[in-house]
């Protein structure tokens, strides 16, 4: 497949389909590996598809410099193709402004460790040319099964989990900035005229942070893990993140980026919704 993906970029460089083709290049020490950005067809050779592209490329298309580019063809797995579904439906993105290389993805990762099982879209939709074939999706029960085991937990336990995993929060925002979905130009967290979130990393500032960042992605978080892998205190993430994402499929029938025809449930109201989660 990698050697697919580099003649597919020399194609499009060639032919200027597009001015710089966003994929994964073999990290120095061996580890995940980092983005790259290819402008010359001769360079496409440092493209490499393997189970260590666990970015989430499409956070670069936020970005203005990455935008001076010009016409960007962006490479991605089934829960990066989400991600562009709600940048497009959010205005973030003109989708014939980008070339989408999707690649078939059987997990990312360990597979021992099955990081990201989760996924329940290893063909990315909607792509202008893919690349592979990909297995079986995993379940919806599959999908959130570590948060049912985690909701069984007494609240008391519940609780010390999270005081436990948040002490660590450092306030880097390190979560906010690989997340492609957070794009405010300018985030609650340094709106400081009042304040609105403590800034230090306290225990309760900490708390505020976290559940008001899952909440600004309620609906629109599309599960990449990014957050959680980009946290230097190894904070997991992911059961709150599921939380949300549960809440909005159970109550709303909605998932982030699944369905390009569905609307967003943050920007739609419909008569029949149900409006238990603020009772
Ligand atoms: S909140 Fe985390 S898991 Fe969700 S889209 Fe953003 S980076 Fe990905
Ligand atoms: S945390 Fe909220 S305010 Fe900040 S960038 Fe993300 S969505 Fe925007
Ligand atoms: S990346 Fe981790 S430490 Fe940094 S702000 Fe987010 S939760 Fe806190």
């Amino acid at each position: 497949m990698s050697e697919q993906l580099r003649q597919t970029c020399r194609r499009l460089l060639d032919e200027g389909t597009v001015n710089v083709v966003i994929g994964y290049g073999e990290a120095p020490n061996g580890g995940a590996a980092i983005p790259v950005f290819i402008r010359q067809a001769s360079d496409a050779d440092r493209l490499v598809w393997n189970n260590r592209c666990l970015a989430n490329l499409t956070t670069y298309l936020k970005r203005p410099e990455i935008r001076a580019m010009g016409k960007a063809a962006i490479v991605v797995k089934g829960c990066d193709a989400r991600a562009l579904v709600v940048l497009e439906k959010e205005s973030q993105l003109v989708r014939e402004n980008i070339y989408v290389i999707g690649m078939a993805c059987d997990g990312m990762g360990d597979p021992a460790e099955a990081k990201c099982a989760a996924c329940d879209a290893h063909t990315p939709a909607g792509c202008d040319e893919m690349i592979g074939q990909a297995g079986e999706n995993v379940s919806t029960d599959e999908r959130y099964a570590e948060l049912e085991a985690f909701m069984k937990l007494p609240p008391a336990e519940r609780m010390a989990y999270w005081q436990n995993e948040l002490a660590r929060c450092v306030k880097c925002y390190a979560c906010r900035q690989v997340c492609p979905l957070c794009y405010c130009e300018r985030c609650i967290v340094d709106k400081n005229r009042p304040t609105v979130i403590d800034t230090a990393s306290t225990l309760k500032g900490n708390f505020a942070w976290a559940i008001t960042r899952a909440f600004h992605l309620a609906g629109r978080c599309i599960g990449c893990d990014e957050c959680t892998r980009a946290c230097p205190a190894g904070i997991d993430l992911r059961l709150l993140n599921q939380s949300l994402a549960r809440a909005a499929e159970e109550s709303f029938g909605y998932r982030a980026g699944v369905d390009p025809a569905a609307e967003p449930i943050t920007g739609n109201y419909a008569r029949q919704d149900e409006e238990n989660f603020i009772r």
